[in-house]
Order: structure tokens, then C-alpha cells, then sequence
């Protein structure tokens, strides 16, 4: 299988790829990103056979019809990471929650977040060809809470790899920001940034845009990798759930079709439903939720991505705080082609927007349908579901909405939960305490986990106890300095 760019060819770079460059050289010609030249088509009778398969096995058949240039047996001991998850025979539950609503657990992995069912893998992919390749790569991530500490766990003491994580002081959660500053691994630096995930993010960028910067890491013979979603490699496991979620349905309910729920940031999750449901996932739609950051929903009810007069605004479903969505590129590409893409892309940097035509915009509504959520209806949600005995993490709450208003017909639906309840245990508290008041990580995870008679897991609760690893908190302009010390340790 070979790879693509979606803004089109520069005449510098190759002009199609293999997978495992992909995964090492994120970024294509023109700041875009690498997309399959075409997906594998799941065949006839493929869920049949498949409802025998578990996660694992259905996720080495999928893998399978792409042809990635990864050896078998590698493939075989990154999908094994899967064993790590909670419940090893099932490591993605799916979850009846209400007749026709299905809530597809992703977060049983080793950092209670959904960015473990592709960083798992993905992170032993990566190491493996960095080490065959004796090549050192430096990874560069920033994270609003989540993606951090499931990077660092991933390539945690492997060869090759450092990994430098950047997190926003006092924009995560206690846990979250525990679980990045106790970790142990020697190749791991973890950097508190004054300001806020945009920062840290702008911090990351001033990094790779800096001369200095790039000329002591080609001293050093070191490459940079990134791991977040723009990188494909993330993006073929997250296609894979997808297609698992209704392989469980199907043992519960007979239908030839369903709604899939996305609580999106980044859109990587939605990309990978979408990517599915061109496989042949009979997807009737991809209903996307967002909060009250809703560049997403005014896109797809509009037909416009405008930043223009936009500020960030803080929820309780964080990691879903994101303006700048990459992976929608991706589905502009696919049903617009390289040149509109490119276009498009350009004008969202230089004017600060795009506007769709309305052939494009019913072309994406074919596919996707959307709606925003704001914190009220998220507490209200999860106070409700919890006292119904389901417990339901801010970002989950948010796909409630999409459920109870943009289902046009009634299909049962599958909505993805991206994280566990105990990331953000403060505002679950408020939740079902109905309060606003401040509290502690640590005390709201005993008090809820007492009131809802929920066990804490033993990985987060031994958090408060770790010894604290990485204590720095650093302004933007001293980022560079530290980095650099770091990778010549
Ligand atoms: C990352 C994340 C999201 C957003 O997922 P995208 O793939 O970026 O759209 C939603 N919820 C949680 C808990 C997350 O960690």
C-alpha cells in the first residue's frame, strides 16, 4: 500500500511512500499529511467470519488488507500490547446503555484514555524501525492531558527514541499531569509550560521552525517524529475499533446499519469511522459532538471553518478545546481532491477561514452530521446516566447530545467513550453533587468512587504517592534551552 500527500507534491519529496515512512516522516510536501492512495473493502461476507475473530485477531485482518511494509512478527507483538488493557479477552467492551444507544469503551488501557488503542501499537512500531534503522528520533509532543501521558507510556526506555512532552501548567487535570511528571522512563522529559494547550503548542512549532534547534539535532544525528494523529500511523488503529464495535453489536442486535458517535478534537477518532464506513462499515452517519469550541459542528452545518475573531474557551471536556482540527484535511482530500485541499488549507492560514461550496458542504453532510454540547448539558448528562448506574467522562457526556438530536432515523448507535471517569474526577463530582465548587483530584475520587460505589483502578490511585520525576515549569522562550540539554544527555 502505498501513501499520498493531500495537499499534492512539492518535486522535492518522494511522490509516493511506503507505510513505515509514514510513520517516521509525518509531514508531506506543503504542510500537509499522508493519506492511503485507496482503502481495502472489507468483502461480502466479511462480518460473519469476522464475529469470530477477538480484538486482536480482527485487528491483524485489517492490518492485512492495508499491506504496510511491517514485518509479521512485529505486527504481531504490537497488536499483543493489547493484552495490557484491563480485560485482556476484551479490551474494547461494548456497552448497552439504552436500547439503541451502544457506548464503545476505548479507554481500558494502561493511561485510562482512548489514545492508548493506537499508541500502544504504534509506539512499538515506531521504536522497532527507529532501532532497525539505528536511526535516533527525537518525538516532540504537546499535549492538553491525554496524549501525553499515553506517548510517554508507549515509549517509555526504548531505544532510539527521547521523547520531549509539553504540557500547559494548570491546564490538565492532577491525574493527568501525574501521570506525565511521575513517569519513570530515562529517555522521557516532561516540561510544564506557563500559558495555556495553544501555547504549548505554539511552543512546539517555534521548536521546529528554529535553526538552532535543527542544527544541533543534525549534529547529534537525531531525527524528529511526531505523535500525534497528524501521523497516520496513529490513524489505521483507530479505523479498527470502529469495525470491532459493530462486529460486538451485531452478537446483541441484528441491523444492517447504525449511527457512530464521536466526542472530536483533533478528528482523528472521526477520521478513522470515516475511513471505516468507505471500507464498507455500514455507518448510516458519523455524528460528530463537540463543546462549545464548535468550529467542527460549524463546519459541517455550515459549511465554513472560520477563525477569524475566535478565542479558545475552556470546558470540562478539555481535550476537546481545539480550534485548529488537522485531520478534517484529510477528509477534504478524499472528497475534494489535492488541489481544493490545498486551496483550502491555504486559505485558512492566510485569511483565517474557508468557506465550502454548497455541493462540497452536502457532499460532507453525506457522511457526517454534527452538534455541539455545553458544560450544563455534560454535567447533566452524566449526573442523569450516573444514577441510571452508567458512568459517562465529560467527553463522552458530549455525545448524548448528538444521540437524543441528530439521529434522523431509529438505528441503534455506538458512541465512542474516549476516556475514563477518573481523569476528571473534579467535575464528575460537580456532576452528581450538583455543586461548583472547587475540588481536589484526590478528594473527588474518593468522594465519587464512595457515592457511586466505583473502584478507583490501583494505576491511578498509587499516582498520589509516586515520586515526582519532572518538576519543571518553563516559560516559552527557555523550551528550546531545556530540550536541547536534554537530548545531549
Ligand atoms: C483526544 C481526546 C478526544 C478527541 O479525539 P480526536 O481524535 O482528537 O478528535 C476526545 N476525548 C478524549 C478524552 C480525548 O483524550
Amino acid at each position: 500500500m502505498n501513501f499520498i500527500e493531500t495537499r499534492g507534491n512539492d518535486g522535492k519529496r518522494p511522490k509516493e511512500v511506503q507505510f513505515s515512512y509514514v510513520i517516521l516522516n509525518p509531514s508531506a510536501s506543503f504542510g500537509g499529511l499522508y493519506v492511503p492512495k485507496y482503502l481495502p473493502m472489507l468483502e461480502e461476507d466479511f462480518f460473519k467470519d469476522a464475529k469470530k475473530l477477538n480484538y486482536k485477531e480482527l485487528t491483524k485482518k485489517i492490518l492485512s488488507k492495508f499491506e504496510i511494509d511491517i514485518d509479521e512478527e512485529v505486527i504481531d507483538r504490537a497488536v499483543c500490547l493489547y493484552d495490557k488493557f484491563e480485560n485482556k479477552d476484551t479490551p474494547v467492551p461494548l456497552n448497552k446503555v439504552e436500547d439503541e444507544l451502544f457506548i464503545n469503551e476505548l479507554y481500558h488501557g494502561p493511561t485510562k484514555a482512548f489514545k492508548d488503542m493506537a499508541l500502544q501499537p504504534f509506539g512499538y512500531i515506531l521504536s522497532d524501525l527507529a532501532k532497525k534503522q539505528k536511526q535516533n528520533y527525537l518525538i516532540l509532543a504537546a499535549t492538553s492531558g491525554d496524549t501525553g501521558p499515553a506517548t510517554l507510556d508507549t515509549f517509555s526506555d526504548k531505544e532510539n527514541i527521547k521523547v520531549a512532552c509539553m504540557y500547559p501548567d494548570g491546564g490538565t487535570s492532577d491525574v493527568q499531569r501525574l501521570q506525565m511528571v511521575t513517569t519513570e522512563g530515562k529517555n522521557l522529559k516532561v516540561l510544564g509550560i506557563v500559558g495555556n494547550f495553544d501555547d504549548a503548542q505554539n511552543a512546539l512549532k517555534t521548536l521546529l521552525a528554529s535553526p538552532s534547534f535543527k542544527d544541533e539535532l543534525e549534529k547529534q544525528n537525531i531525527k524528529l517524529s511526531a505523535a500525534n494523529s497528524v501521523n497516520f500511523g496513529r490513524i489505521i488503529f483507530q479505523i479498527i475499533y470502529h469495525i470491532y464495535g459493530y462486529i460486538s453489536l451485531l452478537k446483541e442486535r441484528n441491523t444492517d446499519e447504525f449511527y457512530s458517535i464521536v466526542p472530536s478534537g483533533n478528528f482523528g477518532n472521526a477520521l478513522g469511522a470515516y475511513y471505516a464506513k468507505k471500507m464498507g462499515l455500514p455507518i448510516k452517519k458519523i455524528l460528530i459532538a463537540s463543546n462549545i469550541n464548535n468550529i467542527l459542528s460549524d463546519l459541517i452545518n455550515k459549511g465554513i471553518y472560520d477563525l477569524r475573531g475566535r478565542r479558545l474557551l475552556k470546558t470540562t471536556s478539555p481535550a476537546m478545546d481545539i480550534l485548529i482540527s488537522s485531520n478534517v484535511e484529510r477528509v477534504l482530500f478524499d472528497k475534494f481532491g489535492a488541489n481544493r485541499c490545498k486551496e483550502l488549507m491555504d486559505d485558512l492560514r492566510e485569511k483565517k477561514f474557508y468557506r465550502l461550496t454548497k455541493d462540497e458542504l452536502e457532499k460532507l453532510r453525506e457522511d457526517f452530521d454534527a452538534i455541539y454540547c455545553d458544560d450544563e448539558f455534560a454535567k447533566d448528562t452524566i449526573k442523569k446516566y450516573a444514577e441510571k448506574g452508567y458512568i459517562l467522562d465529560p467527553h463522552t457526556a458530549t455525545t448524548l447530545k448528538a444521540y437524543e438530536n441528530l439521529r434522523a432515523q431509529n438505528l441503534p448507535a455506538i458512541a465512542c467513550s474516549t476516556a475514563q471517569w477518573t481523569k476528571f474526577a473534579p467535575t464528575m463530582l460537580n456532576a452528581i453533587k450538583n455543586d461548583t465548587l472547587t475540588y481536589s483530584d484526590e478528594v473527588a475520587l474518593k468522594e465519587f468512587s464512595e457515592a457511586l460505589h466505583v473502584e478507583i483502578p490501583k494505576s491511578i490511585k498509587e499516582l498520589f504517592n509516586k515520586k515526582i520525576m519532572h518538576d519543571k515549569v518553563v516559560k516559552q522562550r527557555d523550551i528550546e534551552e531545556e530540550i536541547l540539554n536534554f537530548i545531549k544527555e
